[in-house]
């Protein structure tokens, strides 16, 4: 939980269901934008330790052409299709993750936080959240906006198989979003729900 009288809020839901689209329409009311896989892209995957560790575990197969930085989607690939390698992924960044957004909360006070987290209900992290939000679409519709981002059908289908059912994330949700309509669609709930949240919690 976050320090300094800020409200955290942590936006979920099936991979292209507009996660990213609704966290963009929040900064519009002030809210600073936090995203789960930027922060595992740009800090953790290039920092000396997280790379010394995935070279220990998986060797240089899983690292670009000159052995230097970790190829995100090589090791994609390799843990997607072996839990146990993608467990020891997890509990290598999760941990890091964390630290990295305790030490933006405790910078901040008064800021309302929009926080992107793919797995909040999978990795149960609803404490860490004062509300949670989910993005929700039909699933056609995110398939399709899927592959038109150049996801292939057959790895979207692999990756949406070891989410919960977005059906599932609603429920758990504080909150819901409706994407199956135009982006102005989206952009109204966004503007109502932002103009509902509070301007900041009590710790
Ligand atoms: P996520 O972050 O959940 O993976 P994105 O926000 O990146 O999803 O949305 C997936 C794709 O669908 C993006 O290309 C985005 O521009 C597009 N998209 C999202 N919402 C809408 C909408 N309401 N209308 C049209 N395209 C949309």
């Amino acid at each position: 939980m976050g320090t300094g009288g800020n409200l955290i809020v942590g936006l979920t839901g099936g991979m292209g269901s507009g996660k990213s689209t609704a966290a963009a329409l929040f900064t519009g009311h002030g809210f600073v934008r936090l995203d789960a896989d930027q922060v595992v892209r740009e800090v953790l995957l290039p920092s000396e330790e997280v790379r010394a560790a995935v070279r220990a575990r998986f060797g240089r197969g899983v690292f670009d052409a000159r052995d230097e930085q970790i190829d995100r989607a090589r090791l994609g690939a390799v843990v997607f299709a072996d839990d146990a390698a993608l467990g020891w992924v997890e509990e290598l960044l999760h941990p890091r993750l964390h630290a990295h957004w305790e030490r933006i909360y405790a910078a901040a006070s008064g800021e309302r936080f929009i926080v992107e987290v793919p797995l909040l209900f999978e990795k149960h992290l609803e404490n860490r959240f004062d509300f949670t939000v989910c993005v929700t679409t039909d699933s056609a519709l995110q398939l399709r906006r899927l592959e038109q981002r150049g996801v292939p059908f057959g790895i979207a289908r692999q990756r949406l198989a070891k989410q919960l059912p977005l059906a599932r994330k609603c429920e758990l949700a504080d909150f819901v979003l409706l994407n199956d309509g135009t982006l102005e669609f989206l952009r109204e709930q966004v503007s109502e729900l932002a103009r509902r949240l509070p301007p900041f919690h009590n710790h």
